[in-house]
């Protein structure tokens, strides 16, 4: 695919060093045992409240993560944005336990839409259910049409970030989570667009394209805002929760949500990337994935379209550290891109990078493609120098 394999764009900003580092950690991530074994002493390390900082910082945290600041990420923020790649900073806080962390949570996820508001390299905010929520409270959610404190509390927050981010103009990415927890999740998103999309998307949920049931329900929730005017927006994804959504599913006894192979998931999410390309009038479509065919296939619609690569209503977007060839090459050609640039204390971004890690343990999946490109490009240099 000829836009991606410009890796001299890819890796512009990447020094020599950059690239070995990164080269040595794709690799040692390319070994399942290897990445299981880390994950599982990283979640005991942080379970025991030893410090593993010392480790993470400099290899893993480096290669994926913004810095523990917004102040930190500021840098990565200015330096992605001389290639034309824009972020979005966010707070990667999963599962606070009191409610006292909550309350610094929300308070960290406004500063990042302060932030967004003051740059114009970051065009959205964003936020995760499950670092807003109440311990328990999304589990009782999913269960019942439930008032109970803790649920109150949660839709609370999530109205108040919601305000804050539409009084401010900031379009909010709401994150996906595992599917027991998104009811109560899509029904926010769908009472929060309704009141604050009324010009233009401000609010936009996430849909798992893994989940057999997602296109139907992209299709209604249209359906739903063309019969009550106002815009809809939506980050597509194909899903980080499979194992655990299987196993869930497999144990409690119910049909699994999810696709039951690769090449469905695939169709499903591009299957909606062109439902919301036929209804770009009142959606906006942020395509979060490394993907390169349904990239490619969103280019190509677009272009058949008539819709000009920079369409505000339209941005790709990748996780900082991953599929570079993507982001970088496609910004060079003025499509909208931003990259997901988590931050925050170490301790708050190990589930993440477990996430990263694990996603990577493959060879011949994602580690291998990065490892293909860095490979290319240390080649170009070598030739070059
Ligand atoms: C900007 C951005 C934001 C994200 N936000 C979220 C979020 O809010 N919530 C969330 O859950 N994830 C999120 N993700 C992660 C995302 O869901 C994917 O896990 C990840 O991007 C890999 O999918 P892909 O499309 O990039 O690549 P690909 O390598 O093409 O696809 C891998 C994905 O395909 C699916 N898959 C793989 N094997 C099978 C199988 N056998 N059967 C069915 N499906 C299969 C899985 O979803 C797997 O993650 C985000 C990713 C990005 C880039």
């Amino acid at each position: 695919m000829e836009i991606f394999h410009n890796t001299q764009i890819a890796f512009k900003n990447r020094s020599d060093s950059d690239l070995k580092k990164a080269r040595i950690l794709f690799r040692l991530m390319g070994y399942p045992f290897l990445t299981g074994l880390t994950a599982l002493l990283a979640k005991i390390a942080l379970r025991l409240r030893i410090p593993i900082g010392w480790i993470v910082k400099p290899t893993v945290f480096r290669l994926f993560c913004g810095g523990e600041t917004l102040n930190e990420a500021k840098a990565v923020v200015d330096r992605l944005a001389t290639q034309n790649v824009r972020s979005v900073a966010d707070f990667a806080a999963e599962n606070r336990e009191s409610e006292e962390e909550i309350r610094q949570v929300i308070n960290e996820i406004t500063a990042s839409m302060d932030f967004a508001k003051a740059n114009q390299a970051v065009p959205f905010s964003v936020f995760k259910p499950t670092a807003i929520a109440p311990p328990g409270a999304l589990e009782e959610a999913g269960s019942a049409g439930d008032k109970s404190p803790q649920v109150e509390k949660f839709r609370e927050n999530f109205r108040y970030l919601c305000h804050y981010a539409s009084e401010r103009g900031i379009p909010v990415m709401v994150d996906a989570e595992e599917c027991h927890y998104q009811q109560i999740i899509d029904d926010l998103c769908t009472r929060m667009m309704e009141l604050y999309n009324k010009d233009r998307a401000i609010v936009f949920n996430t849909l798992q394209m893994y989940r057999h049931d997602r296109l139907d329900y992209l299709k209604q929730a249209i359906g739903r805002a063309r019969e009550k005017q106002y815009y809809t927006g939506f980050k597509l994804v194909r899903g980080a929760y499979m194992d655990q959504e299987r196993e869930r599913a497999g144990k409690m006894g119910y049909p699994s949500p999810i696709h039951p192979d690769k090449e469905s998931t695939d169709r499903a999410f591009n299957d909606a990337v062109v439902m919301c390309l036929d209804n770009i009038d009142i959606t906006s479509l942020f395509a979060g994935t490394h993907n390169e065919e349904s990239l490619l296939l969103l280019m190509e619609r677009m272009k058949a379209a008539n819709i000009q690569n920079d369409d505000p209503r339209i941005y790709s977007s990748q996780l900082y550290g991953m599929s570079d060839h993507i982001s970088f090459n496609m910004a060079a050609h003025d499509y909208n891109v931003a990259k997901y640039l988590p931050y925050g204390p170490i301790r708050y971004l190990i589930p993440y990078l477990i996430r990263r890690a694990e996603e990577n343990r493959s060879v011949a999946g994602q580690s291998g493609r990065e490892l293909h490109y860095i490979n290319l490009e240390a080649r170009r240099r070598k030739k070059h120098s």
